[in-house]
C-alpha cells in the first residue's frame, strides 16, 4: 500500500514524500487505482478517510499544465470545505510547476473572481451555485474539463445544488471523469450517480 507502485507523475510522489504520506489510507488503495485507470468511482467515505488526497492526487496526475484550460473541477458544498480541499490540492502540486488552482465560491464578490480568471486556470474548486454563474456567463469555460468531481455530494443534494450540478454537467466537455463522493449513499445519491456516471466503480471503507 505504498504509492510509488501507481504511475504517479514523480514531483506527486515527492510531494507525498514531504507531506509524509508513506502509506496509502483504505480509501486511497482502493480507490486511486480505478481513478488513475480513468474509471468513474464512487466514494463512500467519512471525513478523515483521506478521501480528499485521493482525488487530488488523480485529477493533478490528469492535468496538462502545458495546455492552459480547465481541466479539472471540484464541487464542495461549503466554502469552508471548497478551502479545505484547495489547501490540500495546493500541497499536493506544489512540485509541479505552473499549475493554477481558483477556488470560486458563493459569497464572496464577483469581481476578484472574473479578473483571477482571465487566465484559465487548470483546476477549479467552488460551490455549484457559483461555479454554474461563471459558466453561464462565459468567465469560465469547460470543454476542457476532464475529471469532475462531486464531493460530499449528499451534503450538496440536502442544500438544493442538485439543478446547479446538473446544469453544470451540460456545460462542460461531454466526455469526462466522475469522481462521487458522499458520507452516505441514499437513492438520491443514487439516482445522481446513475444520470452523471458511466459504469462506476463503488469503493466503500
Ligand atoms: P480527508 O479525509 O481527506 O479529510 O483527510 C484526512 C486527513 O488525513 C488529512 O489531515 C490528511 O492530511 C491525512 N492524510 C491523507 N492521506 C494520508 C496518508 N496517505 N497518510 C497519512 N495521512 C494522510
Amino acid at each position: 500500500t505504498s504509492f510509488d507502485t501507481h504511475p504517479l507523475k514523480p514531483a506527486l510522489l515527492a510531494s507525498l514524500d514531504t507531506l509524509g504520506y508513506a502509506t496509502m489510507t483504505p480509501v486511497q488503495a482502493q480507490a486511486l487505482p480505478p481513478m488513475l485507470q480513468g474509471r468513474d468511482v464512487i466514494v463512500q467515505a467519512q471525513t478523515g478517510s483521506g478521501k480528499t488526497a485521493a482525488f487530488g492526487l488523480a485529477l493533478l496526475q490528469a492535468i496538462e499544465v502545458e495546455s492552459i484550460r480547465l481541466q479539472a473541477l471540484v464541487l464542495c458544498p461549503t466554502r469552508e470545505l471548497a478551502d479545505q480541499v484547495s489547501k490540500v490540492i495546493r500541497k499536493l502540486a506544489a512540485g509541479i510547476p505552473n499549475v493554477k488552482l481558483l477556488t470560486l465560491c458563493g459569497g464572496m464578490p464577483l469581481g476578484p473572481q472574473l479578473a483571477s480568471l482571465a487566465h484559465d486556470p487548470h483546476i477549479v474548486v467552488g460551490t455549484p451555485g457559483r461555479v454554474q454563474e461563471h459558466l453561464k456567463r462565459g468567465s469560465l469555460h469547460g470543454g476542457g474539463v476532464k475529471v469532475l468531481v462531486l464531493d460530499e455530494a449528499d451534503r450538496m443534494l440536502d442544500m438544493g445544488f442538485a439543478e446547479a450540478i446538473d446544469d453544470i454537467v451540460k456545460r462542460i466537455a461531454r466526455h469526462h471523469q466522475t469522481l462521487l463522493l458522499s458520507a452516505t449513499y441514499p437513492e438520491e445519491i443514487r439516482a445522481v450517480s446513475g444520470r452523471l456516471q458511466r459504469d462506476p466503480v463503488t469503493v466503500t471503507v
